[in-house]
């Protein structure tokens, strides 16, 4: 390797060496340090500098049209000149590239003329460092010997991780009491990671699963988005090992009470136990850094974020904000009372909450209070959340979006003259039969009362009104005023199934 790479720079300088001068004669320019093979090379250039030469004559002889013998006399006059006005004298070597771990390195010297010779350096061979075995234990991974280098920090050999390893006795383990895993569970092998994750149920058919982050000889890391969703299982133990929960991962396995997760899982995807019904007991090693358990919900630790909430309705202490999703589907929720220490509220929180009988807010609260069962935001007095027992306090400004989405018992509810709007999907999927507009209403939602069975909407204020939106039935009639909202019939047609898509617009003229 290094011989090949040599000769082919020395015949690369070699030949720069013949146009600095053609006729060298090669003993003049001999270095005494260079190695042995060097001369050979240059003999072998010197070879081809002479016919070169030759060319250069015949060519010369021609163009001047004398006597060939004269030409040939002149040629050698010229090199016996030029061989005495130079002989290359080098200076010392310079190291240009250092060598590395697996790069040779390059040393130079010039003559005066900027002839250039090249010499390289031993690479210097990577320097070994051991990498210790690690063994695992029930809560961490372990890992292989490997090695390293320390010089250039590069992987030699690489350390393999190793799964959670357990002392499994009867049916759990001796030393942390982790349950034995499941068998028959499908998994997906990431090259990238060496590791599995947990894809669906495959042929297990235990009641009580049992997903362990071992299998296979290797570690399983993650369950897989909705990979369990809409299972049968009652209960579920998400081992040590295992980090995520994909999203929507146990969503509607509507027979599971009781969830147990390790102190390893360090992100919980949105929905995990969306629509789990029956979910009574909820709980999250006390070692996790990530999220804890209290009441049966859980908490992310970092953001005191609620992920998921329970039917009992009671908000663990910490938590200051309500997540999105923390009580999807929770049909089981009757009655939910806010403490002071709860600073947000998202709209989409109860999506799907059927069955709320009541709603209370700490009077201690900053952010929100209740009145007639309903939650109000403070500063703006809009009505957040309802339930199928509101009454709708005077004085609230908007009824927010989704304020009582799937509140089927909902069946009539007053909306009082301090209202000016109705937010998007605000009574979707309710059972009002009528409602009555009032005046004071200037903007109704997108959806706000789709799929509600209503026969007749009483507009207070009946003209004036245009849809907008981006449903193809707003578009026909951008702009134009809707016909007829005096006859309550026909103004819940239109409400509810003709331009439920679109937003109302209520302008008022004067006169
Ligand atoms: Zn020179
Ligand atoms: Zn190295
Ligand atoms: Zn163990």
């Amino acid at each position: 390797m290094k011989n090949k790479l040599f000769t082919a720079l020395t015949v690369l300088f070699a030949l720069s060496l013949a146009a600095c001068n053609v006729s060298d004669g090669g003993d003049t320019t001999t270095d005494t340090t260079a190695p042995t093979d060097v001369s050979t090379v240059e003999s072998t250039v010197q070879t081809e500098t002479q016919s070169e030469t030759e060319v250069e004559t015949t060519t010369e002889t021609a163009a001047a049209t004398e006597t060939e013998t004269t030409a040939e006399t002149e040629t050698v006059i010229e090199t016996e000149e030029a061989t005495t006005v130079h002989t290359h004298l080098y200076g010392e070597w310079a190291v240009m590239t250092k060598p590395t771990c697996t790069n040779y390195g390059k040393l130079a010297r010039e003559c005066e003329c900027g002839d250039k010779k090249v010499d390289l350096l031993d690479e210097l061979g990577h320097t070994e460092v051991l990498l210790e075995a690690v063994a695992p234990s029930c809560t961490e991974t372990g890992l292989t010997e490997g090695k390293r280098c320390s010089t250039c920090k590069k992987t030699l050999v690489k350390q393999t991780v190793l799964p959670v390893l357990h002392d499994y006795v009867d049916n759990a383990c001796s030393k942390c009491g982790e349950p034995t895993p499941s068998e028959g569970l499908k998994y997906t092998y990431n090259s990238n990671t060496d590791s599995y994750t947990v894809t669906n149920i495959g042929t297990c058919t235990d009641d009580h699963i049992v997903i362990s982050g071992s299998y296979n000889g290797k570690p399983v890391t993650g369950i897989d988005e909705f990979a369990f969703w809409n299972e049968e299982f009652t209960s579920v133990t998400i081992g040590n090992g295992i980090k995520i929960i994909g999203e929507g991962a146990f969503e509607s396995c509507i027979n599971v009470t009781d969830v147990t997760i390790s102190q390893t899982v360090q992100h919980i995807g949105e929905y995990p136990f969306s629509s789990c019904e029956n979910l009574e007991s909820v709980s999250v090693s006390h070692a996790n850094d990530y999220y804890y358990s209290d009441d049966n919900c859980i908490v992310e630790l970092q953001t005191s974020k609620l992920i998921l909430g329970n039917k009992n309705g009671i908000i663990p202490e910490g938590v200051k904000v309500i997540g999105e999703q923390a009580f999807f589907g929770c049909t089981g929720l009757k009655s939910l009372t806010i403490p002071d220490h709860v600073t947000k509220i998202p709209a989409a929180a109860f999506i799907g909450c059927s069955g709320i009988e009541s709603l209370s807010v700490s009077p201690d609260n900053p952010y929100y209070y209740s009145s007639g069962n309903c939650i109000i935001e403070k500063n703006t007095n809009v009505l957040i959340r309802g339930c199928q027992n509101s009454i709708i306090p005077y004085g609230v400004t908007a009824i927010g979006p989704r304020a009582f989405s799937d509140c089927i018992g909902l069946t009539e509810i007053t909306i009082p003259n301090s209202v000016t709007s109705i937010g998007d999907r605000a009574f979707s999927f309710c059972s009002l039969k009528s409602i009555t507009i009032p005046e004071s209403i200037l903007q109704i939602g997108e959806y706000a009362f789709d799929l509600c069975r209503m026969t007749s909407v009483t507009f207070e204020h009946p003209t004036t009104w245009t849809v907008t939106g981006f449903d193809e039935n707003c578009d026909e009639i951008n702009g134009v005023t809707v016909p007829s909202l005096n006859d309550p019939e026909q103004a819940a047609k239109y409400l509810q199934d003709v331009y439920f898509a679109c937003k109302w617009t209520h302008i008022w003229t004067v006169g």
